[in-house]
């Protein structure tokens, strides 16, 4: 390669990098492999040594990863590391860890030992404890200065607030991994779902995006863990980085066990082949082993690069990957229209699992895969979990395979498909004339956000099909005898499926509001229009403009709501819905405590000494009303401790008032509601119990 075509390589790698990292650190939401990106990480990092001219150090190869937000909207307040926190240097090839080991013995000779531990896949943290107190958790951040998360920490069970014993230090950091359980990150992707948001990728991102929530109610919900295993060498005054661990552990401190004390290389890929194994048995991921000197005197001697310490490296597992033929491509029609690519697989074994089926996501990600039905593909679990397929074996491609063309109508009805600016996705207009909509509509009717009535999709399916519930209203019309006409009905699964119906009738009117599905219109926006308006009636009435008053509807969602309401089937519904006794206006004005902020559009920012869901409650309780964003009609900013600086900034340009908590209570309320014990929080004796 030369000079000229170094140098456009170099910068397209960093540009590709950059836009990843962003993608991984602060979206989380990766597109690409860790694979992937470890290689055009080395990639770059060859070409630096081979063009240093062309070096540079702001480049990747020499800053880690930031997880700090690019814009300048920051929900946590920053503090600066201490020492800074850096990555590791890693690699996929047993060779460069005995090259490693090599390096060492030729530096230190032969008086030294190995640290082998499980490299856990979560996101990183750093937290100080001042006499014996959890003082601060700050989140890796750029490596220098991190996001202050201590609030959210709190609420990570196995993360002890007071330490036990008497021998720690005055103060002290400890280093460490938040990490998400499998379970626990299986049943937060399940209610995203079902909620209708976008599922985590892995437990990684899971972890990473649940600590920097703004509820640490919610963090407490999520079911995250922490487990610790870097005491900064300059902190503690022990001999080896073990034994330091080894008293953390003593002081309450979650730190892992199956750490191993390792004399040399063989030992060390002992310990790598057994965990490669036994890893997927963990509760949690792993994706390699950290091999670290002990000896905290070598630590120092040897140092750190820009971006890692030398004294240690990790050997990362490759994802399992699997290659298997496209059987075919399906077009499948969702709930909202959206119509996803989905591939049908040659199954094959990969992590435990049979996998058959993969995702393509929308026309552009194929068109990126050049993907042809016959190909032999690879498919990954990304984070070990969601099957992928990450890319094309272009060399097995059969000659004459052509590139596939997403439909132009609807696969299921026979409609042209629409695609909405900014959409990735295609989508069928059809809303109530397509059967698979038509029954996602029925099933997400049913769901237990909405009426909450026990019935799947096959239920559904089989009633739609014998032509007995077409709409939701259908379903109350139903009666025994048809239900136990339907095969595999007996009389008592019948009676339960109308006792449910009959229980849905009760669910409150926002609720219903979201059963409805109207397009854009989730769980949130529901309830906002629902107290918003109070009735179905003013709110089928209802300009776009009007519309546009409520909190947080915007543009896109009255206009969808807007034209909802313009289409006669839906009036119709609607009545029927009424008929049967379902709930189309908001109930319990009495339960308001008071009418003290009635009128008042109130914008909340930073915690409080309630959850924020409980101080959002609290104001409308008084007959205020909760806005996301600070405008002109905001009557004032209610500001918890670390408030938004940008709704700060905003309040200050708009002249609206910033309003504290206890100014709050005191001005408005006239007194404050009784604090409730936190049920998650940790109590001393509590014991961690995955570590
Ligand atoms: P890393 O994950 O490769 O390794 C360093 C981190 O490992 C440390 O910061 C620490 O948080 C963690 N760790 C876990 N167990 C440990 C232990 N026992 N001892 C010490 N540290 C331990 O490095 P990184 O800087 O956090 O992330 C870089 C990696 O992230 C890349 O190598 C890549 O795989 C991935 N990444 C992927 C994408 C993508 O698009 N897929 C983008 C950016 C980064």
């Amino acid at each position: 390669m030369d000079r000229i075509e170094a140098e456009k390589k170099i910068r397209e790698l960093r540009e590709t990098l950059w836009e990843n990292s962003r993608r991984y650190y602060v979206d989380n939401a990766p597109v690409m492999s860790d694979y992937d990106y470890d290689h055009l990480m080395h990639d770059l990092e060859d070409l630096e040594k081979q063009f240093p001219e062309f070096d540079s150090p702001d480049s990747p190869t020499h800053k880690v990863g930031s997880d700090l937000e690019d814009s300048p909207k920051k929900e946590f307040a920053q503090y600066p590391h201490k020492y800074p926190m850096l990555s590791l240097g890693n690699t996929y090839n047993i060779q460069e860890i005995e090259e490693f080991a090599q390096r060492a013995e030729n530096t230190l000779g032969n008086a030294f030992t190995y640290s082998c531990e499980l490299k856990f896949d979560g996101t990183a943290i750093c937290l100080t404890y001042v006499k014996g107190k959890l003082f601060r958790a700050l989140t890796r951040g750029d490596g220098v200065v991190g996001d202050d998360v201590t609030d959210n920490v709190r609420h990570i069970k196995n993360i002890p607030q007071q330490l036990s014993g008497t021998d720690y230090p005055d103060e002290f950091e400890i280093r460490g991994e938040i990490l998400m359980p499998y379970e626990a990150f299986d049943r937060l992707n399940k209610e995203r779902e079902e909620n209708e948001d976008q599922p985590f990728a892995n437990p990684r991102n899971a972890a990473s995006g649940s600590l920097k929530l703004l509820d640490p109610k919610e963090v407490a919900h999520r079911g995250l863990w922490c487990t610790l295993y870097h005491i900064p060498a300059d902190s503690v005054a022990f001999e080896t980085h073990s034994k330091a661990l080894d008293a953390a552990a003593s002081w309450g401190l979650p730190v892992s066990d199956k750490r191993r004390i390792c004399h040399n290389i063989k030992e060390i890929e002992d310990y790598i082949n057994y965990w490669d194994l036994e890893r997927k048995s963990l509760p949690y991921a792993t994706d390699g082993i950290v091999i670290k000197i002990n000896e905290l005197a070598y630590q120092r001697e040897l140092g750190y690069t820009a971006k890692s310490p030398r004294w240690a490296v990790a050997f990362k597992f490759k994802a399992e990957q699997a290659c298997t033929p496209v059987l075919s491509i399906d077009y499948q029609v969702g709930r909202t229209g959206a119509v996803t690519p989905v591939a049908n697989l040659s199954p094959v074994q990969l992590a435990g699992t049979v996998v058959k089926r993969a995702t393509l996501n929308n026309a552009e990600w194929m068109r990126q895969l050049d993907i042809r039905v016959g190909d032999w593909v690879y498919v990954e679990k990304g984070g070990e979990i969601i099957p992928k397929i990450t890319s094309v074996e272009e060399s097995r491609r059969e000659p004459g395979s052509e590139a596939p063309v997403f439909p132009t109508v609807c696969p299921d009805c026979g409609t042209p498909l629409q695609k909405d600016e900014g959409e990735a996705k295609w989508f069928c207009p059809n809303t109530d004339g397509c059967p698979t909509q038509v029954k996602s509509k029925i099933v997400h009717f049913l769901s237990r956000k909405a009426m909450n009535v026990l019935a799947g999709d096959a239920t559904i399916a089989q009633m739609y099909d014998m032509n007995m519930v077409l709409t939701p209203a259908d379903l109350y019309d139903l009666n025994k005898t048809q239900l136990l006409s339907l095969d595999g009905w007996k009389e008592k699964s019948a009676q339960r499926f109308l006792d449910s119906l009959h229980k849905s009738v009760e669910v409150p009117f926002e609720r219903v509001l979201f059963a409805l599905g109207i397009r854009y219109v989730g769980e949130q926006t529901a309830k906002e229009i629902a107290r918003h308006f109070g009735d179905i009636d003013k709110m089928a009435e209802a300009s776009v403009e009007d519309l546009l008053e409520v909190g947080d509807v915007g543009e896109v969602i009255a206009r969808s709501v807007y034209d909802y309401f313009r289409d006669e089937r839906h009036l119709i519904e609607i009545k029927r819905l009424k008929a049967a006794g379902l709930k189309f206006s908001v109930e319990g004005k009495q339960e308001a405590s008071s009418d003290a902020l009635a009128g008042m559009t109130i914008v909340i920012s930073g915690n409080f000494s309630i959850s924020r869901d409980d101080m959002k409650a609290l104001i409308e309780k008084n007959g205020g009303k909760n806005s996301s964003s600070v405008s002109k009609k905001t009557v004032f900013l209610l500001a918890g401790t670390k408030p938004g600086p940008e709704k700060i900034k905003k309040c200050g340009d708009l002249g609206v008032r910033i309003v504290s908590e206890e100014e709050f209570y005191a001005e408005f309320l006239g007194t404050k509601p009784e604090e409730k014990a936190e049920e998650t929080e940790f109590k001393p004796g509590d014991e961690p119990t995955l570590f």
